[in-house]
């Protein structure tokens, strides 16, 4: 007979503070490891997973031993991912949150710039000198000057542009927020955030560890912070990213997390080979596709025939190959008929990836990387590249403060570069730009397509989503098709429907 039990569940640490306080006997077994080592012999032991959550739950010692053995010496990590931890992190800069966020099994939710007026708090990176301390606050305080300049005409060219939103509460905010947003591209990257982190004990240990190796002070202050905090609760759930534990444990060294060294060598290797000049990258906002698999349209005709056809996969595409284009377009009717904007796509959707290079500002970066589902590999913040101007600024005549105050980031950035050129990046704005190499498949375009080309989102990730959706269906133009915000779906479905015959 079907059971389901509850196992466990969040709870506020004050919650857990006051039961631990209670005088109740059982307060120094409060953790989520017990779990963890319930569910870890649950392949091997006869007694049913409830009796065993309840033995690991008296005999806390012993579950980490079990832990240790069975997670670390036999290698069923996944475990660990039973035991799930949530923080609160305050006074993080903007650019150590990237290094946070990489990790993409985690989830985070962060105060939202659009929404929050920023008073210049920010992180002074420990890496600086004397000479750079002082560059850096001079700079930091003509940004916050600048940004105290922008947002009241911001706010005021947006009243006047949009009177009828004042009549509503949130219109009236979704003005201010606006103004918020382009206001802060001239703020730099040390600026302060906050925000909740949530992950499971697996993914820590993998985060922490990393972390605790960074080349930038505050990250690995970050590192420390998190495996402090974690070590107290989940010991035997970490131990990878404590190599002074495992040592005793396990007799040997650990290693210090993800090693560069061989990355930078080996790409210096191919750096080194001479090449033609290539033409300068083009395009409207510098989204290109640079490599996609092949036959988009046909790969996932073949993959949903092997799917819910019972062919083989060699077979199904072979049987794609050979349809005409009313066939194929009648297949592609048939799938998209009854979706609608809030639907998932057909998983075999992701039996194709595209591979795009895309140039963009720090703010937009901030936006794109929180989609986890895809591959990212990104340069540092590059001054050469620019920066991305608000079109507002522009429109309400501020472009020479905005200009001015970009010099005087560069020069800034250029002189603290010279003594410290990985700390430098705090001083960029979130209007400087990097390059980025992203790897998705088709499902995940959509989802990124209908959050960040949908009129909500903020306007310089409209843009990249919809190059990117742009870029897409010039070599998927049935499968990508409906590849949209999710405000212009019904729109976008209804015109294909129309048009494609
Ligand atoms: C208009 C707008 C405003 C926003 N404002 C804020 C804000 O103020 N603060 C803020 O922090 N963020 C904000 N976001 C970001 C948003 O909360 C998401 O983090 C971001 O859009 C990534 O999308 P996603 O989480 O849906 O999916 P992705 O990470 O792109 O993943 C794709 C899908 O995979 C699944 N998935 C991925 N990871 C998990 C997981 N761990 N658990 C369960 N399912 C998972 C989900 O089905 C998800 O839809 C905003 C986004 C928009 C569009």
């Amino acid at each position: 007979m079907l059971e389901v039990k509850l196992a466990g569940y969040n709870a506020d640490a004050d919650i857990i503070e006051k039961l631990k306080n209670s005088g109740w006997d059982g307060k120094n077994n409060i953790s989520p490891e017990t779990i963890s080592a319930a569910y870890a012999r649950i392949s091997r032991d006869p007694k049913r997973v409830d009796e065993l959550r309840a033995d690991s739950l008296v005999e806390v010692d012993k579950a980490r031993q079990s832990n240790e053995a069975i997670v670390f010496k036999m290698g069923h990590h996944s475990v660990a991912e039973h035991a799930y931890l949530n923080f609160d992190i305050l006074g993080l800069s903007r650019l150590a949150v990237e290094s946070l966020q990489e990790a993409r099994l985690c989830s985070y939710t962060e105060k939202s710039q659009r929404y929050i007026t920023l008073e210049g708090d920010y992180v002074t990176p420990e890496e600086f000198g004397e000479a750079e301390k002082k560059i850096f606050l001079e700079t930091v305080s003509k940004q916050v000057a600048a940004y105290k300049t922008f947002f009241p005409a911001l706010h005021e060219f947006r009243r006047k542009q949009y009177p009828k939103q004042l009549e509503t509460k949130s219109g009236t905010n979704l003005l201010e927020g606006w103004a918020k947003e382009d206001a802060r591209y001239a703020l730099a990257m040390a600026t302060e955030c906050q925000l909740g982190f949530s992950s499971n004990s697996r993914n820590l240990e993998h985060i922490i560890r990393k972390l605790k190796y960074h080349p930038l002070a505050e990250v690995r202050q970050l590192g420390s912070a998190l495996f402090n905090v974690t070590k107290q609760i989940v010991p035997s759930l970490i131990i990878l990213s404590d190599p002074e534990t495992f040592t005793k444990q396990f007799g040997r060294e650990v290693s210090d997390g993800i090693i560069k060294t061989g990355a930078l060598t080996a790409a210096k290797a191919v750096k080194a080979v001479k090449i033609p000049a290539a033409a300068p990258a083009t395009g409207k906002f510098d989204v290109m596709l640079v490599d996609w698999t092949r036959d988009p349209d046909m790969k996932i005709i073949a993959a949903m025939t092997q799917a819910y056809s019972g062919r083989s996969y060699e077979a199904s595409l072979r049987a794609a190959r050979k349809m005409k284009k009313p066939e194929i377009i009648k297949f592609y009717k048939t799938i998209f008929k009854d979706l609608g904007e809030h639907d998932a796509l057909y998983r075999e959707f992701e039996d194709v990836n595209f591979v795009y290079e895309i140039v963009l500002s720090a703010s937009a970066f901030a936006q794109l990387k929180r989609h986890r589902m895809m591959s990212i590999s990104k340069q540092p913040y590059d001054v050469k590249l620019g920066y991305t101007t608000p079109p507002s600024i522009i429109e309400t005549k501020q472009r020479d403060i905005f200009e001015k105050v970009m010099d005087e980031t560069e020069n800034a950035y250029k002189k603290i570069a010279k003594t410290a050129p990985r700390a430098a990046e705090y001083i960029l704005t979130n209007a400087h730009r990097r390059r980025v190499l992203i790897n998705a498949n088709l499902r995940e375009l959509y989802h990124i397509t209908r959050l960040r080309m949908d009129w909500h989102a903020q306007w310089d990730i409209q843009n990249i989503s919809a190059r990117m959706a742009a870029v897409t269906k010039q070599v998927a133009p049935l499968s990508a098709a409906l590849a949209c915000g999710k405000d212009k779906f019904a729109e976008v479905k209804a015109g294909f429907f129309k048009a494609v015959k």
